[in-house]
């Protein structure tokens, strides 16, 4: 049976109060079709798609399930907000991974009975300044070219849909499609939903090395000892080209990027707003629980998880800025994540030199909305089919076609 229990967190612990489900812990099976390093949204949608497809699937988790950048996450599925120049590499698999998210809602609500909070009022990106006008403007004149179905409102428009917008507010664009999870549902959901599936999760476990024989991926030696596989998946995160986990033939460009946030509590009866607002400097998307999630700083410091003077600072600021009413608001909970970036900022996915060693890594800002098309292309690839062509774009050899 499995219970669940709401964990209070003080203001100061590293993450953001979850749904702990309570589950006995698995012990390593000796042998498995797929071994999947990361119990991170990423590794645990592989394994939920990978058991329904009929394999004999594991996922080793060295923490628990969440406990990297996913449980960290705000939860947005903001695949045009995102989107910028540089961007256009990513936008196709991101906008079929957005396509997919109602299917998987549905289907992920269906075998875990947990509802996922996928808020669909879609996301305002706010301009507060002459500047900021301009240049969402040529953010607007973007997505029109990419033919995402971005609308630009006047001041007045975008007031009338959130009156807590501070009255300077100049512009803004409705994102109409990109909506929001609670990655506090979704992460327990994933884990009933993949155990349901047949897949087995073995947390507080960690993968030391991945087994090689002839040459060919043979399975992970654990420091609870080895599961013998024809394939593995590398789904660590940031901690992906930790050294000693891929063999030394792999260079897997994929660094940490801390992220703070801070939950705020709005007032139930009088949201401060219903829709996730976007500006330069922060994002506020609001939970159905009530919390108002403000994020997020973006910093290249390693694996230093510290909250910052300055960090809480700037997201304070920034939130107050373009909604005046944070203010009254009290503090639920502050934390740190760090985000799986790699060298051109889009996933990685699919093949290695290494048969049998497949790679899902490097989701950056996006790893919630890009997890059901990433397990769709893993699962493929297991299968010995081809991935889509916009997820087969993604594979770890365009770093060496670049160079
Ligand atoms: C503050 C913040 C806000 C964000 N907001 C959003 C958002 O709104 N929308 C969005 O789409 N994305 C968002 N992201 C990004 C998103 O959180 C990540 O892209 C995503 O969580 C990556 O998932 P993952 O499974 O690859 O990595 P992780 O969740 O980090 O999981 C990797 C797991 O691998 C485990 N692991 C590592 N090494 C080993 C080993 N040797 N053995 C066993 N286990 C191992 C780790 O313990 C970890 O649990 C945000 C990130 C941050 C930090």
């Amino acid at each position: 049976m499995t219970i669940i229990i709401e964990q209070t967190i003080d203001v100061g612990r590293r993450l953001p109060a979850t749904p702990i489900l309570q589950h006995a812990p698995a012990a390593l099976p000796a042998t498995a079709d797929v071994v999947i390093i990361g119990g991170g949204v990423i590794g645990l949608s592989i394994a939920w798609r990978a058991a329904l497809a009929g394999l004999a699937t594991v996922v080793v988790e060295r923490d628990e399930a969440g406990a990297g950048a996913s449980l960290a996450a705000t939860g947005m599925l903001a695949a045009a907000a995102e989107f910028e120049t540089g961007g256009e590499s990513l936008l196709p698999f991101a906008l079929a991974s957005q396509r997919r998210w109602p299917r998987f809602r549905d289907e992920l609500e269906q075998a875990s009975g947990v509802s996922l909070d996928f808020e669909t009022r879609g996301t305002l990106v706010v301009a507060l300044t002459r500047d900021e006008t301009s240049r969402l403007r040529a953010k607007h004149d973007l997505h029109v070219r990419a033919g995402l179905p971005t609308r630009w409102l006047a001041a007045t428009e975008a007031r009338d849909l959130e009156p807590g917008l501070r009255s300077s507010t100049t512009a803004a664009l409705l994102c109409a499609d990109d909506h929001q999870v609670d990655p506090r549902r979704l992460i327990p959901a994933l884990r009933l939903a993949l155990k349901a599936a047949g897949a087995t999760l073995v947390e507080h476990c960690d993968v030391l090395s991945i087994d090689r024989e002839n040459g060919r991926c043979a399975g992970v030696v654990t420091n609870h000892g080895a599961c013998r596989a024809p394939s593995v998946v590398v789904a660590a995160g940031a901690w992906a080209a930790r050294a000693g986990l891929l063999p030394e033939s792999i260079h897997a460009p994929v660094r940490p990027l801390k992220g703070q946030s801070i939950a705020l509590r709005m007032n139930r009866m009088a949201p401060a707003t219903r829709h996730v607002i976007w500006t330069e400097q922060v994002h506020m998307a609001p939970k159905a629980d009530g919390r108002l999630i403000v994020g997020a700083t973006v910093e290249e410091c390693g694996f230093d998880p510290s909250i910052t003077a300055g960090g809480l600072f700037a997201l304070l600021e920034g939130a107050r800025r373009a909604l005046p009413c944070v203010e009254e608001m009290s503090v639920d909970a502050v934390w740190s994540g760090f985000r799986p970036t790699s060298d051109d900022d889009a996933p990685i996915l699919g093949a290695t030199p290494v048969p049998g060693l497949l790679l899902a890594v490097g989701h950056h800002r996006n790893g919630i909305l890009l997890a059901p098309a990433t397990a769709d292309a893993i699962v493929d690839l297991l299968q010995g089919r081809n991935a889509a062509p916009e997820a087969a774009a993604l594979d770890l050899a365009r770093f060496r076609r670049s160079a």
